[in-house]
């Protein structure tokens, strides 16, 4: 029984649904490095880089940084060797465009599982306007954090389909403890991964 040497996970879900803790328990777990399209941006507006400064007030604004720049940077990420066995991605792809271009990039190795963490968008905006308090991010107002609700709505909500037609979603709920929910990540992607051994 022989199994893909590698593991091509993403993680999909609204804004402030926990995808980032969550994407580095499972990266863990399937030994590959999360990579974050939004860790990225955020990384180089802090450095003040030139990429800072052109995605800065797109990202302050709750709208999308256009798919040219954003399929560019991950294929430069995916390209380097830590991801050859593999890699979770965590905020990419965003719209349909941008799953042509990870297809194109994978040339036909595609993805092996698409983990939808689900939440309910008033305890989503909850909990985000509660962690701008925290960390002081005045930016973060209800106004902007809605729009990335929104946002996702109307172009990520629909990927969750066409994944779902390629055989590779698990959806989990995501409210609940971290370790909660986890745990049923990571029965959804076990059930769905060993199914998928081929002999
Ligand atoms: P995140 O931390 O994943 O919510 O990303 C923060 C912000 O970065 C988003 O609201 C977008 O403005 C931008 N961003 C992150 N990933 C993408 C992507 N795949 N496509 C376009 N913009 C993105």
């Amino acid at each position: 029984m022989t199994q893909t040497a590698t593991t091509r996970l993403l993680i999909i879900g609204p804004p402030g649904a926990g995808k980032g803790t969550q994407a580095h328990r499972i990266a863990e777990g399937y030994a590959v490095p999360a990579i974050s399209t939004g860790d990225i941006f955020r990384a180089n507006i802090k450095g003040a880089t030139e990429l800072g400064k052109k995605v800065q007030a797109i990202i302050e604004t709750g709208e999308l940084v256009p798919d040219s720049l954003t399929n560019e940077i991950v294929a430069d990420r995916l390209a380097q060797a830590d991801a050859a066995t593999g890699f979770l991605l965590d905020g990419y792809p965003r719209t349909v465009d941008q799953v042509a271009a990870l297809d194109a990039m994978l040339e036909g190795e595609s993805l092996d599982a698409v983990v939808l963490l689900e939440a309910d968008t008033d305890e989503v905006v909850a909990r985000l306007l509660n962690r701008a308090q925290l960390e002081g991010r005045a930016d973060d107002t209800e106004e902007v954090i809605r729009h990335r609700q929104n946002v996702y709505a109307e172009q990520t909500a629909p990927l969750i389909d066409l994944f779902s037609k390629r055989g590779i979603l698990v959806t989990v709920d995501g409210m609940g403890s971290v370790d909660e929910v986890a745990e049923r990540i990571a029965s959804g992607l076990n059930g769905l991964l060993s199914a998928k051994v081929v002999s």
